[in-house]
């Protein structure tokens, strides 16, 4: 049963589950934000897509293996998941340059990288969230140089799962944002959502892109374009 707020982030409110104080209930909010907060918008039904959409990708995630904090999706905008204590690093791997490395390091736009790309980006809106080393991170996010070897590899294995998945539905993944938490035997999973917000998608056949810079650069539908990669993922991701 679901108890109080916990916690309102930009994307998700954060419920206690009464009587149980070990799991915790997300529920998918309709804003949209990007460029960290500057740009706003609300778009009936986005909570539901992305809830469905991570829903269904952290369940094959776990038939193959990734250990997480899903634990269920309970309805349409809602799931419950294991608390953990939220590493507040942004895991990026990039398959494809887009978006900020293009900026940032000159890298021409579409350049297909041979090895994926992982960084490091510190979570602190206050900072805009920079991009930081592994030393910053052992300083700032309470890890260690283990847990850092351990939260790389765990991305690596979730970019060859995902890629395929996405793939067969018809999407090239070309970047994305993963965050971990730790549980209370201080293990670390993977947590957050994984979802158009958090991925870029291009359609592999066309090109057209999938995912929240539709939205950041005023090029589409959004909700349309959300329900387009449920529907795919819907027909052609079995998970038992
Ligand atoms: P970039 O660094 O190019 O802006 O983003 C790289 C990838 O990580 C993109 O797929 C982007 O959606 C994701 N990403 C990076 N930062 C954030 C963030 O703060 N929120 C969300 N939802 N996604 C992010």
């Amino acid at each position: 049963m679901k108890g109080s707020l916990l916690y309102e982030g930009k994307a998700k409110k954060v419920y206690h589950v009464e009587g149980q104080d070990q799991q915790l209930i997300l529920s998918y909010k309709n804003d949209a934000t990007a460029f960290n907060g500057k740009k706003k918008a609300e778009f009936e039904g986005k909570g539901r897509l992305n809830n469905l959409i991570t829903s269904k990708i952290f369940q094959y995630l776990h038939a193959q293996g990734i250990s997480s904090h899903f634990i269920k999706a309970l309805n349409d905008t809602e799931q419950q998941v294991y608390k953990t204590e939220i590493i507040p690093l942004e895991v990026v791997i990039r398959n494809i340059a887009t978006g900020s490395i293009t900026k940032r390091l000159g890298i021409e736009e579409k350049t297909v990288f041979l090895q994926p790309i992982i960084e490091l980006f510190y979570k602190d809106d206050s900072l805009d969230d920079p991009l930081i080393n592994d030393e910053h991170a052992k300083l700032l996010a309470n890890v260690t140089e283990y847990d850092l070897d351990d939260l790389k590899i765990e991305a690596l294995k979730i970019n060859s799962l995902l890629k395929k998945v996405f793939l067969e539905a018809g999407l090239t993944l070309v970047d994305f944002k993963l965050e971990f938490g730790r549980l209370p035997d201080g293990s670390i999973v993977l947590a957050d959502e994984i979802s158009p917000d958090t991925c870029r998608l291009w359609d592999t056949k066309t090109g057209e892109k999938m995912d929240k810079d539709v939205f950041r650069n005023d090029i589409g539908d959004l909700i349309e374009v959300y329900q387009t990669i449920l529907n795919r993922l819907e027909e052609k991701v079995c998970v038992k």
